[in-house]
């Protein structure tokens, strides 16, 4: 009995304290830097000058934008990010006869930026703990999927709340811990973002897929783009009058760039890491969702590089989503190269029946927690089991751009009919501007051929799911192609009365009276409005699911405080996180080093004039020459492109400010390496290393190959 008390308490504490976080594993959150001992880690920094909520400090210079990182440069709004971060817009700016995707972009004053398309910038303004109040909103008798809404309709009230004290700012409430902490965000929202300087794609992207997620790597990944706001210093839309904005703090850039063991660290937008799942989710990782996605999206890469070969016009509206797609499949196959060659699962397992012992030593424990370990299971082999089928209707709602605007018709139709809480995302005031920009963009990004042969892949992959999965929607589609004669012609008809070609008639239908949806004769919003209850179920079904992983997860993480008698910080979910760590290479496999810094002479060695191993002439004729000014490396006297690190990051740290002890910006984060794409699921010394652009190449790039001197006389350099 005592016993059992003790370790209650030891979980109550646990679950209050905030203990001190583990050493090696870093992706600490700001609400866990008061514990750290920077100093100790090699920086010359405190807490204080990581984040100073009273003050300001380096964390307001960092910025969320779009899903990637950045910082603040220059006290005019500059900011710093990565080349494939800025590409989405470079390709929306772009035509055959203005191709700044292949030229790269350079204006040569403010009045020459253009816009960055899809582009918006946050900066963290403060945070607070919300967890009581959306815990609170869970009742004893509710189903997994009453929890999950009700979570959702809590934080969203929690979320207006705070945006309605403070105009013009974004909340966020953002899950730390599942089921158990919530922190509230609220950011500086800037919404007018333009382009400033990109250098070709034959360095931005040098390279290509070839080299992504590789060591040694001589890719000049980085770009410059400037935050806007209306000439009141309100943020505001995209307009021509708006004036670059000033930021509370901006980052110092150091030319002579770090060495080889030096500390260094990042603060960024991490996306997601699952380090606290069991093992039964690694499973389902490795045997249903990864090898699942990576076949599709590589299919789906395949026809959409076919079809644009010979037209650069067709090429140039897929680059984006070919890029997007194959950064995803490789990043999986890294990761399934993990799951099979390290034993993580094995170590998963052997840790969980330790765990299971642990609970199951003590009465109060067992009855609490005895099955948790096995719901989990069971609830990873039935996501198994329809890894195929989810990924396939996940895809139906986007593989074809318009069965897609036909969702957003009719959805956007139903949704915009209620109060604005209530609606979902998209379709709420404050999301519906970007929503329809989306709608625009998807519009300028379409062709027929390519969204036919998507679909058509889409549909033939749908048909050889077990019969009945699509249900009686999907079942008619396959009887109405078989009664038409065939998957063309069944195409040549659903294509034939498409009418959904421009804004205007997505517009019209979205924000129309009911019955304009509901009696359209456009064929694919009459699919989309078949396919709506059978959306919502599966929606319905994940909530469910959702629900109940909360619940498991939340009693996880407590009987793991318990278990380890430690605490430790949360996965990585898209909130600002700091690592620290060390320039330094590693050995990836027998008999293999690596080095941590790459050289101007390694581009030009790959280079073969062969996409993606194309290198701008000048760049080549300058390293010939040796011109590589105050940036070159002292004892090798080679121009430094690219360098590894042992930080913690993901994806979303993309772009993120690489600093030495100092603080000071020595480099720009963009990947990580091949065996590094596991470290998602586990961290390690051995094996995790991210890649940046080295500072001086940026430097040399900017100044020497781009002529942009006036850039770096902004940057003080
Ligand atoms: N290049 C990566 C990405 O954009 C960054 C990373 O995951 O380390 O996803």
């Amino acid at each position: 009995m005592r016993r059992s008390f003790m370790l209650l308490m030891a979980l109550v504490l646990a679950s209050c304290l905030s203990l001190p976080v583990l050493a090696d594993e870093g992706m600490y959150p700001v609400t866990d830097l008061h514990g750290i001992d920077l100093r100790a880690k090699g920086l010359k920094l405190d807490v204080k000058d990581l984040y100073n909520p009273g003050g300001v400090s380096l964390i307001d210079a960092i910025v969320n934008i779009g899903g990637c990182t950045g910082s603040f440069v220059s006290p005019d709004g500059l900011i710093l990010t990565n080349h494939h971060c800025a590409f989405g817009a470079v390709q929306a700016a772009s035509t055959p006869q203005h191709d700044y995707v292949t030229h790269g972009f350079l204006a040569n004053d403010r009045a020459s930026e253009i816009r960055a398309r899809g582009n918006t910038v946050r900066i963290i303004d403060s945070y607070r703990d919300v967890s009581a109040d959306v815990l609170g909103a869970l009742k004893e008798q509710m189903t997994p999927g009453e929890r999950t809404r009700a979570i959702t309709a809590r934080t969203r009230a929690i979320v207006a709340d705070a945006e309605a004290v403070q105009p013009g700012k974004r909340a966020e409430v953002a899950e730390m811990f599942a089921g158990r902490t919530y922190v509230l965000f609220v950011y500086t929202f800037l919404r007018d973002v333009r382009l400033v300087y990109v250098p070709p794609r034959g360095i931005g992207e040098f390279g290509g897929e070839e080299d992504n997620w590789m060591w040694p790597r001589h890719t000049g990944d980085f770009s410059f783009l400037r935050a806007y706001v209306a000439p009141d210093g309100s943020p505001a839309e995209y307009a021509p009058q708006n004036v670059p904005y000033h930021p509370k703090k901006f980052l110092r850039i150091q030319p002579r760039g770090v060495a080889e063991e030096d500390p260094v660290f990042v603060l960024g937008y991490p996306g997601r890491t699952f380090r606290h799942r069991t093992s039964h989710f690694l499973a389902y990782e490795r045997d249903g969702r990864l090898p699942i996605v990576a076949e599709l999206y590589e299919n789906q890469i395949a026809t959409m590089t076919r079809m644009g070969i010979s037209d650069r016009g067709v090429a140039l509206k897929y680059d984006a989503r070919v890029k997007s797609l194959a950064n995803s499949s490789k990043n999986y196959r890294g990761k399934l190269q993990g799951l099979h060659r390290l034993p993580l699962i094995v170590q998963k397992r052997d840790e969980e029946q330790r765990m299971q012992a642990f609970i199951e030593a003590d009465p109060v424990m067992k009855a609490r927690y005895g099955t948790m370990l096995k719901e989990l299971g069971m609830v990873y082999a039935g996501l198994t089991d329809h890894a195929l089928e989810d990924a396939l209707f996940d895809n139906l709602r986007t593989s074809s751009a318009v069965l897609s605007l036909a969702v957003t018709v009719v959805e956007g139709n139903r949704e915009l009919k209620k109060a604005d809480l209530q609606r979902d995302a998209p379709y709420m005031e404050k999301n519906l501007g970007r929503t329809k920009d989306n709608v625009r963009l998807s519009l300028q990004n379409f062709h027929e051929p390519v969204d036919r042969a998507l679909f058509a892949d889409l549909l033939t992959r749908m048909r050889k799911l077990p019969a009945g999965t699509g249900g009686i929607v999907m079942d008619s589609v396959f009887r109405s192609i078989d009664q038409i004669g065939g998957m063309e012609r069944w195409l040549d008809v659903m294509y034939g009365g498409a009418t959904l070609r421009t804004p205007d008639a997505v517009f019209t239908l979205m924000e129309g009276p009911a019955d304009v949806c509901e009696t359209s004769a456009d064929p694919f919003v009459r699919l989309a409005r078949a396919l709506a209850p059978v959306f919502a179920q599966r929606r319905a079904d994940r909530q469910e699911t959702d629900g109940t992983l909360t619940r498991l997860h939340a009693d996880l993480v407590a009987v793991k405080m318990a278990f380890q008698k430690t605490s430790f910080i949360p996965d990585a979910n898209s909130t600002m996180r700091l690592t620290v760590g060390r320039v330094r290479g590693y050995a990836p496999a027998d008999a293999t080093v690596y080095r941590p810094f790459t050289t101007l002479r390694g581009v030009v060695e790959k280079t073969t004039g062969v996409e993606p191993f194309t290198t701008p002439e000048r760049v080549i004729a300058l390293y010939r020459q040796g011109l590589f000014g105050r940036f070159v490396l002292p004892e090798s006297k080679q121009l430094p492109v690219a360098m590894l690190y042992d930080l913690d990051t993901t994806g979303g740290n993309s772009g993120s400010p690489v600093m030495n002890a100092a603080g000071e910006v020595i480099g720009v984060n963009f990947d990580r390496t091949f065996e590094a794409t596991i470290n998602d699921y586990a961290w390690s010394e051995e094996y995790s290393r991210s890649i940046a652009v080295d500072i001086r190449y940026v430097l040399w790039v900017t100044e020497i190959v781009g002529g942009a001197t006036h850039i770096l006389r902004e940057l003080g350099v």
